[in-house]
């Protein structure tokens, strides 16, 4: 079957075509993004009105796009499929609805896609079947701990109770007066800087808590700009850095020895920092487990992880109708 999928939940346009069959490797034949971060950084952040109106003008170019990288004509297109949350409503809308309309005039089925399933099932996109595993989704909005017994089959360990990673590690990188998203910025700034000059605070270690807290960190960070003016910005954002890196990493292996998995996934934007692969590629090494990481190219937001959760709901048989709703607080 060949899918075509849209994903619109926050500040990239995406557009993929797959092709894929019932027990087999799923083929991404294109995957096109238009990013607004230059659109939102002047403003530090995603304004919602903006991203909405990006979207309907980059939409149409976009799916032209997909398919005529892929060489499919759209009367090919066997299925549509679209995010429908979480994420900004008016951003969810204009996706949503365009994949809908494709499938109206097309006659063609239509299925609506968690995003956050999208980025869970990321790292295995290779593979014929989803293994059992404990995946970690670290992402601008999220930080999540899963059980994954089966692709569709998920149980949750814990999360954020506050800001996620991708948030703190943005949310520090205005304090440090860094460009949006902070993210790539604080790992460039850290290369030079020393993890061990501040001690900031590992929040809700103790006992067998699952669940994570970064805000904590957060304003440790603020309270040391404010108390510390000759404080090196390298030697703040290799320190914050080491302490994201080492509470995700122990929450990891925590709940993977809780549930006795053998494999760990991760996924989501935060998944693209060297630091926090090279943890996770020492520790699971260390304790035996398997670890896969999503590709650099599907950690941030994409259409093609939309498209292949997509082509698994719909070889599972699930359908939506188009009166389906977006839902911006959908959960996983
Ligand atoms: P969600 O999926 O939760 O709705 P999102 O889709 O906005 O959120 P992603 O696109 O997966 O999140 O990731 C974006 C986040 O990843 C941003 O917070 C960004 O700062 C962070 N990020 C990207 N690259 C890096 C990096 N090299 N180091 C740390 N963080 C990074
Ligand atoms: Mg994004
Ligand atoms: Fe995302």
């Amino acid at each position: 079957s060949i899918f075509l999928a849209i994903e619109s939940s926050c500040d990239e346009t995406a557009v993929a075509i797959l092709r894929g069959e019932p027990g087999g490797v799923s083929e991404v034949l294109a995957s096109e993004i238009a990013s607004q971060i230059e659109e939102h950084r002047e403003h530090g952040g995603v304004v919602p009105e903006l991203a909405s109106r990006s979207h309907s003008l980059s939409l149409n170019g976009l799916v032209e796009q997909a398919l005529s990288t892929a060489g499919i004509a759209m009367a090919n297109i066997d299925v549509f499929g679209a995010t429908m949350g979480p994420g900004l409503a008016s951003s969810l809308l204009v996706g949503s609805t365009a994949a809908k309309a494709m499938s109206c005039v097309s006659g063609k089925p239509f299925v609506g896609v968690n995003h956050l399933e999208g980025h869970l099932l990321s790292p295995f996109m290779d593979r014929t079947e989803v293994p059992r595993h404990v995946g970690l989704i670290v992402s601008g909005g999220h930080t999540l701990l899963m059980e994954v017994n089966s692709a569709g089959n998920y149980t949750r360990l814990g999360s954020t109770r506050d800001d996620a990673a991708g948030e703190a590690f943005d949310k520090v990188g205005k304090m440090l007066g860094l460009p949006y998203p902070g993210g790539p910025e604080i790992e460039k700034a850290a290369r030079n800087g020393n993890s061990r000059a501040y001690d900031f605070p590992r929040s809700m270690m103790q006992g067998g808590e699952l669940d994570f807290s970064f805000s904590g960190l957060k304003t440790a960070v603020l309270y040391t700009l404010q108390k510390d003016r000759q404080a090196k910005l390298e030697d703040i954002a290799a320190s914050f850095q080491a302490a994201v890196v080492e509470v995700l990493v122990d929450k990891t292996i925590r709940a993977v020895k809780l549930v006795r998995a053998e494999t760990v996934g991760i996924s989501g934007g935060v998944s693209l920092n060297q630091q926090v692969r090279n943890a996770f590629i020492e520790r699971c090494d260390k304790e035996g487990l398997e670890l896969v990481i999503a590709e650099g190219s599907v950690c941030t937001d994409n259409a093609a992880m939309i498209g292949f959760a997509g082509l698994l709901k719909y070889f599972a048989g699930k359908i939506d109708g188009l009166d389906g709703d977006i839902d911006p607080n959908l959960k996983l």
